[in-house]
């Protein structure tokens, strides 16, 4: 990708999500695990999917997971995103998908079910997760 780093929007932390964004900037992928019945998820929700329990706790993830669906950006929605672009849903390992970018690799070359791993993009205050092939 070749978006400008500079004015590229960044994530920023808010309370439900700041144990996220605190691992991702010592380089780990954090996900919410319901203490009740241990389903994970991401992004942060107060409830649980599965059982609906408030009862939460935070585990690190592998970082690995296969992409699960993509697709090539070719219209420029934002001045800082460069097209074309990709956007990915990877499932994790353990299960959640998050929407990431796939880096490392051109966009013709992604493929659905290619193992990928989380490749970091750091800034001065927020590291993003991206994945790169595995
Ligand atoms: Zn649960």
């Amino acid at each position: 990708m070749a978006e400008d780093a500079a004015t590229r929007p960044l994530p920023e932390a808010d309370e439900a999500s700041k144990p996220f964004f605190d691992g991702a900037m010592l380089g780990k992928l954090m996900l919410m695990k319901c203490a009740d019945c241990g389903a994970m998820r991401i992004p942060s929700r107060q409830h649980c999917d599965v059982c609906l329990s408030a009862n939460t706790d935070w585990v690190e993830a592998s970082g690995r997971g296969v992409v699960r669906t993509f697709g090539v950006m070719h219209r420029q929605y934002h001045p800082a995103f460069t097209v074309p672009y990709n956007l990915a849903f990877v499932e994790l390992e353990e299960g959640p998908r998050i929407v990431t970018n796939i880096v490392g690799i051109g966009d013709a070359d992604i493929r659905v079910g290619m193992p990928v791993v989380v490749d970091w993009e750091r800034h001065e205050d927020v590291a993003v997760p991206n994945f790169r092939p595995a």
